[in-house]
């Protein structure tokens, strides 16, 4: 695997895979790099913690980094390429332009997180600009993000394909996360609240955690979302109240086929 600091250095391809990450990479990740590896010839992962999508206050500066290990984890899960911007690579001196989504941008995690997808849309185009990406993998468990990355690519009609791989959860059903590493045992214990709350549709689960919203969003697919805060850790999951057509029509002909 080559690492690479200068997006001079990218590697062209008729068939390439992005997987936009910040790094401290776990299951989640390695999910979407099979996933690109599977898809494409050319697989790139950039990691870039990027400072405009946190909030003063927010954990920029605790962000779990580990570039070594990252590095060698994207290895094994077949990267070809991870891509390492400087801050200067992606924030050129004077850069003023941004992508703002406004309305999907603005509620649940936007409502709490001012600011922040306005930062993401505008870095995930400005590595779609640098990579030239056939299709970019996205994780099911940021569904808002992903929902905003896809109204942006198709507002904007920006070349690729937006592809949104399933959440994946620690056996004791928490979805992997970088920032369940601030948990301690007792703060894990406490977030399980999250997946069962939203498994069970029942709020009341998440009684004693502090709430930031609880709600269903009208997403592609439908999901229930929410964001709670576990000591200062705070989490987003939520689950699909939907199939979406394609499955649900593969699904009732399976039944129809079924064996009696
Ligand atoms: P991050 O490094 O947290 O910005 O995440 C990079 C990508 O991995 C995003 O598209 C996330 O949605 C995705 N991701 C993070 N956690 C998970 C998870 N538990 N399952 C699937 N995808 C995930």
């Amino acid at each position: 695997m080559k690492i690479v600091r200068s997006a001079a250095d990218l590697p062209r391809s008729d068939s390439l895979g992005l997987v936009p990450t910040m790094g401290a990479f776990h299951e989640g990740h390695l999910s979407l790099f099979r996933a690109a590896r599977a898809e494409n010839d050319t697989v790139v992962a950039s990691l870039f913690v990027n400072p405009a999508q946190f909030a003063r206050g927010e954990d920029l500066d605790h962000y779990p980094r580990d570039e070594q290990r990252d590095a060698q984890l994207a290895e094994e899960a077949g990267v070809d390429v991870l891509f390492l911007p400087p801050l200067e690579e992606i924030y050129p001196p004077g850069f003023q332009t941004w992508v703002e989504v406004e309305e999907l941008g603005s509620i649940l995690e936007g409502e709490h997180r001012p600011g922040h997808f306005r930062a993401v849309a505008t870095v995930c185009l400005k590595l779609f600009n640098l990579v030239h990406p056939d299709r970019a993998y996205f994780g099911q468990k940021d569904a808002q993000q992903a929902e905003v990355v896809k109204r942006m690519v198709g507002d904007l009609a920006v070349p690729v394909e937006i592809r949104v791989c399933p959440t994946v959860r620690d056996e004791d059903g928490l979805a992997l996360s970088s920032r369940n590493a601030y948990l301690s045992p007792e703060e894990h214990e406490a977030a399980l609240s999250l997946p069962r709350a939203l498994q069970a549709r029942d709020r009341s689960l998440l009684d004693g955690l502090e709430v930031d919203y609880f709600e269903e969003a009208d997403f592609d697919p439908r999901v229930l979302a929410a964001a709670v805060r576990v000591g200062s850790t705070r989490l987003i999951d939520n689950v699909i109240l939907e199939v979406p057509c394609q499955a649900s029509a593969w699904l009732g002909r399976a039944k129809k086929g079924d064996p009696q």
